[in-house]
């Protein structure tokens, strides 16, 4: 394995699938089989999960929450989905434990992050949630910190898009996807991988990152072996 500890970065607005909210059982289920995998061939797995499955800090302002009131109700929404997640990948006999950044022992353990990577050298899967623990913050700077904390060897960005283009895929048909960018080219180009503060926290700590497509069965693994997918951002 070319990786033995990964942050795995999955966005929660993956785990509505076709949906526009919610979940689909079977993106969690590919997931949890996903990680089972990687789990079998001895890597440890940490996981940081989104919220915009359920509900995003900025789009509350919409009707109108304060961002930060809004930001907290984005975090709860995370942890609903590390709960989740972890139901999921308990099913398929894998440990799997949820910490919070913001502190609720009666559903979870509270972050520690020694005891988040003694979780992952005795083999448990580890799922951060509650992002950072504060608002005006997303779950890609909370996964960027989490990756560094815990010394992972790459940060692996699970999306539905199989990598970074240089514009959106979706919109337009001649969208190239780059192999390769670095951390200044993302930001400066504004390639809307991850937001800037979570690029410069990886960048300053030379944190890889790789973003994917977590919802074809297989690629955790064959990131995790060093095979070519997606675009790694160095
Ligand atoms: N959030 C926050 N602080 C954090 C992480 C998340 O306030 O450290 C809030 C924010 O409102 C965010 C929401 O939680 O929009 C859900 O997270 P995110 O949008 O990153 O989820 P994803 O895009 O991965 O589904």
């Amino acid at each position: 394995m070319k990786y033995k500890r990964i942050l795995l970065k999955l966005s929660g607005e993956a785990l509505a699938g076709k949906k526009e909210f919610g979940y689909d059982e079977d993106v969690l289920l590919s997931f949890a089989k996903q990680i089972k995998e990687l789990h079998d061939n001895g890597v440890q797995v940490a996981i940081v999960i989104g919220g915009g499955n359920i509900f995003r800090g900025l789009s509350g302002q919409q009707y109108g929450v304060d961002r930060a009131t809004g930001d907290t109700m984005g975090m709860l929404a995370t942890i609903m989905n590390g709960l989740a997640m972890q139901n999921f990948i308990e099913v398929l006999g894998i440990p799997t434990r949820v910490l919070t950044s913001i502190s609720m022992p009666e559903v979870a353990e509270p972050y520690i992050r020694r005891r988040a990577i003694r979780h992952l050298e005795k083999g448990r899967v580890v799922i951060f949630s509650a992002g950072t623990g504060m608002p005006y913050f997303t779950t890609d700077s909370g996964g960027a910190i989490r990756a560094i904390e815990i010394h992972a060897d790459v940060l692996a960005k699970g999306t539905k898009v199989d990598g970074i283009y240089d514009k959106d895929p979706v919109k337009y048909s001649d969208a190239v996807k780059y192999s390769e960018v670095s951390y200044d080219e993302a930001i400066v180009k504004n390639l809307k991988v991850m937001d800037a503060t979570a690029l410069s926290l990886c960048k300053e700590n030379s944190m890889p990152i790789i973003v994917f497509d977590a919802l074809t069965e297989g690629n955790m693994l064959k990131l995790v072996q060093g095979e070519k997918i997606g675009t790694v951002v160095k």
